[in-house]
């Protein structure tokens, strides 16, 4: 029953992403106007904003122009809600478990952002690492320290690759949005998680991109947003942290 009303908080909480992830490139304020259809800029009624359930009954069409609606909007409503359901299922009723919800939804907001405009937001990744640190100082899930190298280690990594990429290449390979975010989940995480992260965005990274230009027969100097991976891989290191660590001895 509580996994249930869970799932719905989930889906509210991403029905507000959506509006985030649609704003934020855009630079509209997040709070007002109300929701309104992208295509013909009607206000959307409250009993057509249901996450999930409008869209259905809607059948993924605007009330008024009837323009499709992205599946976007669902997939985001619905991963949320799982997202809550499996941090609570991994943490319980407690400081980590708030904590990680936040650092999730700020990721389906980059990763979402990235893969649509190739920019991960600096509304997102700066506050985030203020308040990466500010949490590890009051709610000390992990030590300062362990914040502060993470945010050093993660910028300063995403640095180099950003300076060594342009030497070699000629053009920006990472960009500094990566930077700012890596220096995020440093924050967040700790440099011991931010190691497993990195390691892993990189593998998922390089599979998923040789994977995608052989399919879609483009070159392999196709620049593809790695925001996305970085986001998956500290959503994948909170989850299986502890065997990670210990495969790395990092514990
Ligand atoms: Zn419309």
């Amino acid at each position: 029953m509580f996994y249930i009303f869970l799932f719905i908080i989930g889906c509210c909480i991403g029905s507000f992403l959506n509006v985030c992830i649609y704003r934020i490139p855009e630079h509209i304020s997040i709070v007002t106007p109300r929701s309104f259809c992208p295509n013909c800029k009607r206000q959307i009624k409250t009993k057509d904003n249901i996450p999930i359930l409008s869209y259905i009954l809607l059948r993924g069409r605007c009330r008024y122009c009837e323009e499709y609606i992205s599946v976007q909007y669902p997939i985001v409503e619905g991963i949320t809600g799982m997202m809550l359901i499996l941090l609570f299922h991994q943490f319980g009723m407690s400081k980590y478990f708030g904590i990680y919800s936040l650092l999730f939804v700020a990721l389906v907001i980059v990763f979402a952002v990235d893969i649509k405009t190739m920019i991960i937001p600096d509304r997102i990744t700066i506050p985030g690492v203020i308040v990466g640190i500010i949490f590890s100082l009051v709610l000390r899930h992990i030590p300062v320290k362990d914040s502060l190298f993470g945010i050093l280690g993660g910028a300063g990594f995403f640095i180099v690759v950003a300076v060594l990429g342009r030497l070699i290449y000629k053009k920006d390979v990472m960009g500094f949005g990566d930077v700012k975010l890596a220096g995020m989940l440093g924050s967040f995480l700790g440099w011991r998680s931010l190691i497993v992260t990195i390691f892993l965005s990189l593998l998922l990274g390089s599979i998923f991109g040789i994977l995608f230009c052989l399919i879609t027969k483009r070159s392999l100097k196709t620049i593809i947003p790695f925001g996305p991976f970085l986001s998956v891989s500290a959503m994948l290191t909170i989850f299986f942290r502890e065997r990670f660590l210990g495969l790395y001895g990092l514990v």
